[in-house]
């Protein structure tokens, strides 16, 4: 976390020693367990932080509700918090010219990898897709200025607020409803790596698209030929970009909404693509026993580990899946496999995709061992800004 210009405020809030050694070893979150006092303190307030000696350890933005009591904002006291944000901002903006390439989406600012804690903002053409996710980004004055500088930043048309009501119920924020912060403007059109895109405010998962797979869609199509199976599509991401290297795609998904927004996206682009509404284990052993074959088929379900307690299912489901496309894959064939639960870990899931291919009698070699885009910035000391994994696998008998 850089450290900023320092004025001086009292420490208000105070860790104990598995806090403070957490801070120190680089993390940004201090868990309610490992709060000694919190006297008095606002929810959402900016606060100073000290350890159980009194020793100043930064300051953080404090809430009353979550588990995770504070994020860290810097090291030093923050004298001047609307210029500190405005000044994190224009950086995220800076970076993102730095590392992103052929897409006018992206992930503007990813929360704690940006030093925004509680702060997703992501950019679709002339739109912006806000989520806020903590007391302190909540808060109206915060909201302000960080509308007002992405406006003058980045001059979009629209800029609405997607809202997830189980994570205001759990910071105890009170309801509201997703739409429009700013502008008029309902839907648009993005392209990613030349590939064009329906967007829709009121619509769709996360902010409206997976932008963390924006790199992982190009990479795919290098490898990508013959006949292909797109599971989990979704609007269509990969089975798009697959279009132009293969020569029959077929997307499954079981959200019927998805798919029609897939189908407009073909049409968008002049492709052909075939959707099939399905739940995708079922299609997949369907597939399996009749004896069906692809050469390259995609893996890209929703996170099934949502905790650290159901990691052993989410294995399970990660190797039948796996096993499934293996099975069906001709020789040559590549499979692009991908995990976004966090507590499947990179070595986790190569087992997991390993096992497989063990029981399956076939060979894989790794052509790419991928993570999210780098828009969705993996920040070291922070190990749960690392999520996505994609492996691209040359699979052979
Ligand atoms: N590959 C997509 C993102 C996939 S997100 C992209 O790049 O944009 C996961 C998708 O899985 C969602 O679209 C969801 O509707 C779908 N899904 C969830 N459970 C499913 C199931 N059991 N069978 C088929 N699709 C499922």
């Amino acid at each position: 976390m850089p450290d900023e210009p320092s004025s001086v405020t009292s420490p208000a809030v105070t860790v104990s020693r598995r806090g403070s050694d957490r801070l120190r070893q680089g993390h940004v979150w201090v868990y309610r367990s490992d709060i000694l006092s919190a006297d008095g303190v606002a929810p959402g307030a900016a606060v100073g932080v000290a350890d159980e000696r009194g020793k100043f350890l930064g300051t953080a933005l404090y809430s009353s509700a979550s588990q995770i009591a504070i994020r860290m904002l810097s090291r030093a006291t923050v004298g001047d918090l609307e210029g500190l944000l405005r000044q994190r901002i224009h950086d995220a903006i800076a970076y993102r010219e730095r590392v992103v390439q052929d897409s006018d989406a992206y992930r503007v600012i990813f929360s704690e990898a940006d030093f925004l804690p509680g702060l997703i903002v992501d950019r679709y053409n002339d739109m912006l897709a806000l989520q806020i996710l903590t007391q302190a980004m909540d808060a109206e004055p915060t909201r302000q200025i960080v509308l007002s500088e992405l406006a003058g930043r980045l001059q979009p048309e629209a800029m609405i607020e997607r809202v997830e009501p189980k994570i205001r119920e759990l910071e105890q924020l009170p309801p509201r409803s997703s739409g429009l912060l700013q502008g008029e403007k309902a839907s648009t059109l993005f392209s990613m790596n030349g590939v064009k895109f329906h967007y829709s405010s009121a619509e769709g998962q996360k902010t409206g698209a997976f932008l963390d797979q924006r790199e992982n869609y190009a990479a795919a199509a290098q490898y990508a030929h013959g006949e292909a199976l797109d599971v989990f599509c979704y609007h269509g991401g990969f089975a798009l970009h697959l279009a132009r290297s293969c020569s029959k795609v077929t997307g499954v998904d079981s959200s019927r909404p998805a798919l029609e927004v897939g189908e407009r996206n073909a049409t968008l682009n002049g492709r052909e693509i075939e959707w099939i509404e399905a739940n995708a284990f079922d299609l997949l052993r369907d597939y399996a026993s009749a004896g069906q074959q692809f050469d390259t088929i995609v893996l890209d379900p929703p996170a099934f580990a949502r905790s650290r307690r159901n990691l052993d299912t989410a294995l399970r489901g990660y190797k039948e899946l796996n096993l499934r496309a293996l099975k069906m894959l001709r020789p040559g064939g590549v499979l692009v496999t991908c995990s976004c639960s966090y507590h499947v870990s990179v070595a986790d899931f190569i087992a997991v995709v390993a096992e497989a291919g063990r029981d399956v009698h076939r060979n894989l070699r790794i052509l790419e061992n991928r993570a999210q885009a780098k828009d969705h910035p993996i920040l070291l000391s922070v190990p749960e800004t690392a999520y996505l994994k994609c492996l691209i696998v040359d699979v052979t008998n």
